[in-house]
This record gives C-alpha cells, structure tokens and sequence, in this order.
C-alpha cells in the first residue's frame, strides 16, 4: 500500500488525485490528523486512517502494511516542535515495517537558513537504513501567483524588495505528480531530487505576464527590506509575516533561488508555465 501524510493540506490532495490516475484505489492510504477533513477523500474510495504527528502510536497504527509512505512535511512553524513531530514519523515507519520513505524536503537545503529542519529529517531518514527518495521541493509558484494579484492589476505595480532577481519556483500541482510518479515507479530508490524550476522568472517578468493576461499595464517597482515590510503591514499583513516575506525577498534578489536543475523535468516531463499559473490566479 502507498500511505500519504498531509493528505488533508494542498500538496497532499493533489497527490492523491495523481496517485488516483496511477494506482488501484485500494492501494491508496490517506493519513490526516482530523478525519473530518478528509471525509472528501473517503468518498474518492480511498481508506483514510488517523495519524497525527505529535502521536507516535497514532501514526504506528496509521502506516502499518504500507509499504511505501509519502510523509509530507508538517506545517508547523515551531521549529523545535517540527523536529520532534518529524522524529516521530520516521520512528514510526521504521517500527512498522514501510519499505521506502519519500520525504517532501526543500530545494537545496543545505544552503538555506528555513531548510535546518529538512536537513535533520534527511539525516533521520538515512539513519533507518530504509530506501529513501527525498523530493526536495522548490518554493511554490502559488506562494507569489494567487488572487492577491488581482490586487496589483488594479494598482498597476507589484512591489517588493526582489531587485532583478530570479525564482525557481514551481507549482504545486507539477510537485504533487512528481511525488505520485516516484511512489509509483521503479528507480529512485536513495535518490535526491531538488525540484526546481529549469527556467526561473524574476518579477519584472511577472510584471509583463501579468500585463499581457490582463490587458492592463503593470509594472515591477523594487524597494527596500524596511520599506517592503512597511508597506505588507500598512496592508494588513502581521508584522512576523511580512519580514519574513520580504526575507524571502531579499533572498531572491541575492540570486539564492536563482539555481536551477532538470531533476523535475525529467521525472514529470514537463513544466506548468508560469503564464498558465498566472491565468488561473486571475480566475480564482
Ligand atoms: P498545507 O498547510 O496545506 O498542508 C499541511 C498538511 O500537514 C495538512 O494536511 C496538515 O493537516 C498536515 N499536518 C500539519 N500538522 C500535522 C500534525 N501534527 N499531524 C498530522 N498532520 C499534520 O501545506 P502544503 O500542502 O501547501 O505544503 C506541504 C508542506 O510543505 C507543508 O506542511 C510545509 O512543511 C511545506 N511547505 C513548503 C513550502 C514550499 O514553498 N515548498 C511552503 C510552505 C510549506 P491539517 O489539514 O489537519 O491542517
């Protein structure tokens, strides 16, 4: 059986609805920590089992006859809390026997400051002597592509702290199928993957994109880490979460998301442009 955790989050539905193209139904396990928001999956056919990470034996009970398990990572932002829910998860594959791991870890953690946690779950992961395939995921597109678009088409500007810088990010949806993909073919047993997009975009190319789409002209202004900041809270952002926005900012315009492989491409065979992400954030 193929288990998957964070079933109930974005990542995890649509795995489970790539999976579902791939595998027989009754090979599919959802795991989510609230089996009421997994009654949508249930219907699909799917068995849904409660696991939540805080609770070694719930996640036991959870993975056992699996033999391959998707853990997605938590959402968790208490970092220490995240290690040890992590812990638990890897503990729990072990003990119950599941013969290869595919982790959603991040792109080239090693050099970044938000991956630490990815980095120890990696290192946990090996120390079972259990087949690995870490799916190190670049930040998602829909982090920067969303609805608030709608917002800097009517002003005419998207503002933010990213200079020229560029971003290898990729779709949820393209990520999703490359972890379905794995979990479904042979070969990538002890494999690496850092999914990142082979042909980044900065924002002045969103700028253009988002010009074409809406007929309407925008432009990119860049400004400073303070002034970004500023301007996320004077717009009602909380102030944690908007210096950490215009810290990922700041790391596009060192080029630090500018890196860019083919291991994504090769596993899915294509790409979802940007423009077409752009669309749908236009609709939504
Ligand atoms: P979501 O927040 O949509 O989903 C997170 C999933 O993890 C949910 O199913 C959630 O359950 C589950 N979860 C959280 N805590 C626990 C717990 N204690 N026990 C069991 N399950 C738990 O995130 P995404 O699907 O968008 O992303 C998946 C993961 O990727 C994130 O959790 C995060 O680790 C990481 N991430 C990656 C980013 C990137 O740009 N690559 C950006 C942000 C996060 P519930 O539905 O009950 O909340």
């Amino acid at each position: 059986k193929i288990i998957v955790t964070g079933a109930t989050g974005q990542l995890g539905g649509l795995v489970i609805q790539h999976l579902l193209k791939k595998a027989p139904t009754n090979q599919i396990v959802a795991v989510a920590r609230n089996l009421e928001k997994a009654s949508d999956l249930a219907e699909f056919g799917i068995e849904v089992r409660q696991g939540d990470y805080n609770n070694p034996e719930s996640l036991h009970d959870a993975f056992v006859d699996g033999t391959k398990l998707l853990f997605i990572s938590s959402s968790e932002t208490d970092d220490p809390l995240r290690v040890v829910q992590h812990a638990n998860v890897v503990k729990a594959a072990r003990d119950a026997g599941i013969k290869q791991i595919a982790y959603t870890g991040f792109a080239f953690a090693e050099d970044n400051p938000f991956a630490l946690v990815h980095m120890a779950t990696e290192y946990a992961i090996r120390t079972t002597n259990i087949p690995y395939t870490f799916l190190r995921n670049g930040g998602y597109t829909e982090f920067f592509v969303n609805p608030s678009l709608k917002a800097n088409v009517e002003n005419g500007t998207i503002i933010t702290n990213a200079n020229k810088g560029k971003v290898n990010s990729v779709s949820r949806s393209d990520l999703a199928l490359a972890a379905a993909t794995v979990l479904t073919e042979d070969g990538h047993e002890n494999k690496e993957y850092n999914l990142v997009s082979n042909n980044p975009w900065s924002f002045d190319d969103l700028a253009e994109i988002l010009s074409e789409v809406s007929g309407k002209s925008v432009v990119h202004q860049s400004v400073s880490f303070e002034e970004e900041k500023n301007i996320l809270v004077r717009a009602g952002m909380p102030e944690s979460f908007a210096e950490t926005t215009a810290f990922i900012y700041t790391t596009i315009a060192e080029g630090k998301m500018a890196r860019t492989t083919d291991d994504l491409q090769k596993l899915i065979g294509f790409q979802t442009p940007i423009k077409e992400i752009v669309i749908k954030a236009l609709q939504g």
